[in-house]
């Protein structure tokens, strides 16, 4: 039996079914993450494409996960009114992990369900007739999810910079391909290039999610501030919507008349072409550092830190390799004769313990077990990025933060357009 809780928001109502196995989950426990999320994308949509809608869970116990099994955990299928998601068992009674997800299916009310071409407004079953537009109904859905996110802060484990920086990691691997010739493609074949397609399916999520970003900002930055990827899909809902599909072979076309002419060209190279979009360019506008997995950095060890909650003191939880001779639980006391807790924000401790520049020195002050030690040492180790990573710049200029601050700031839905005054940009 579904156990089931509901909520909702101004104007829309919204369930939650679920089903686990091993009976502990329980409905109401999704409200917290679900409410804000449903919330905050009102207001980025602007008008929610659905306003009576269905989460439906399913939580496989943990001794029905099979090999086979394993597959499937974690995915989820959209409906227009529902969506439905397939887990194992939750990770915790937060289940910020279903944020993600979750605003990436409801997102789908937007596109495909509602904003799609006529090859699916009168899909084909027996002979398929594919859209282009692939990069859109998932790559420009999952980016939705992870802005949203990042904009109105929501307690997800993935925000916008994590999940660009693994789609960096994992488009930059893929064979280069029209991504609208793919995209027509992918169910035409034999049985062996099927198989091969469905490794590459990704990628519509991957690379279409970093050329959402990379349109995102351009948009942002060629209008000054007035025209986001928000305004044109909350155009796009509005001119095509339910039974009026726009057309697949003329819509790049549309989209950059509702937009800029230079547009054309951007779609042609990263869409229609082989290209990913050059989006270290705007991570650097961000103020965002941009380090692939493999390369190195400077650092005093390959140190860990948590937190100690009753002193509120940065504890020592993993020293590897390090030249200062830090040890597991140690407390950090002082940094360079500075008193140092949690409260004087975690980016300090980043920019000096774990991302100095080469050769830096730093004096320590711990507590170890009751007695204070001084420990010095210079930044000579070299580690390697395990992943690729996206970090908030140490020392950011005055145009990286506004620019930051301003793409990473809601302007609520109903399509109006954000306040230019102090947008960043270039000059016309
Ligand atoms: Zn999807």
């Amino acid at each position: 039996q579904a156990d089931t809780a509901s909520f909702t928001v101004p104007g829309a109502r919204f369930h939650i079914g679920i089903h686990d196995e091993s009976g502990t989950a329980k409905a109401h426990q999704l409200v917290p993450a679900l409410r804000p999320m449903m919330e905050a994308i009102q207001d980025f949509t602007g008008d929610l494409p659905s306003k009576d809608y269905h989460f439906l869970f399913y939580f496989v116990a943990n001794e029905h996960v099979n090999l086979f099994g394993q597959i499937g955990l974690g995915s989820a299928l959209e409906h227009n009114h529902s969506s439905l998601y397939f887990f194992g068992q939750p990770y915790d009674t937060t289940f910020r992990n279903v944020i993600y997800i979750g605003a990436h299916e409801y997102y789908h009310t937007w596109t495909p369900l509602s904003i799609h071409s006529e090859h699916i407004d009168d899909f084909n079953f027996d002979v398929p007739n594919m859209s282009q537009h692939l990069w859109l109904y998932e790559g420009v859905t999952d980016y939705l999810a992870g802005l949203t996110i990042s904009q109105y802060d929501l307690n997800s484990y993935t925000s916008l910079d994590i999940a660009l920086a693994a789609a960096m990691e994992t488009a930059k691997k893929r064979r280069p391909v029209s991504f609208t010739e793919s995209s027509v493609d992918i169910v035409k074949a034999n049985n062996l290039e099927w198989l091969d397609k469905i490794l590459q399916l990704t990628n519509y999520y991957e690379r279409g999610e970093l050329i959402a970003f990379y349109l995102d900002a351009y948009l942002m930055e060629r209008s000054q501030g007035r025209m986001r990827l928000q305004q044109v899909m909350q155009q796009l809902a509005q001119q095509y919507g339910h039974g009026r599909p726009f057309s697949d072979a003329t819509f790049l076309d549309d989209l950059t008349a509702m937009t800029y002419p230079e547009v054309r060209e951007l779609l042609a190279r990263y869409v229609e072409g082989e290209e990913l979009p050059p989006c270290e360019e705007y991570f650097e506008k961000m103020g965002w550092d941009y380090t692939p997995k493999g390369s190195r950095y400077p650092a005093y060890g390959d140190i860990l830190f948590t937190v100690d909650r009753e002193t509120d003191k940065f504890l020592v939880y993993r020293a590897k390799k390090d030249v200062l001779g830090l040890k597991k639980g140690d407390t950090i006391l002082r940094v360079n004769g500075e008193p140092f807790v949690r409260g004087d924000d975690y980016s300090r401790l980043f920019r000096t313990v774990l991302r100095p520049e080469a050769n830096a020195e730093i004096t320590l002050e711990v507590n170890r077990g009751g007695e204070t030690l001084t420990l010095t040492g210079r930044a000579t180790r070299k580690l390697k990025v395990e992943y690729d990573r996206i970090e908030n710049t140490a020392n950011p200029t005055e145009e990286q933060l506004a620019f930051r601050k301003y793409f990473l700031t809601p302007s609520s839905g109903g399509g109006a357009a954000p306040d230019v005054r102090d947008s960043p940009g270039q000059q016309e």
